[in-house]
């Protein structure tokens, strides 16, 4: 397994494959990806809410 190939959404928490994610977003210097419109809107509102549960 290759560490780096999957990723967290921030928001629902769910593993995806970054190639299938919906949106990726830069954000303090590091990347996050979100599996839905949903989940992208969410993180654009209130990111740091979202970075903190890390
Ligand atoms: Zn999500």
């Amino acid at each position: 397994m290759h560490k780096n190939n999957t990723h967290r959404d921030p928001v629902c928490g769910k593993k995806m494959n970054p190639n299938k994610s919906h949106a990726k977003i830069k954000y303090g210097g590091e990347i996050y990806y979100l599996c839905c419109p949903l989940c992208q809107s969410e993180f654009e509102k209130e990111p740091q809410k979202y970075i903190k549960q890390n």
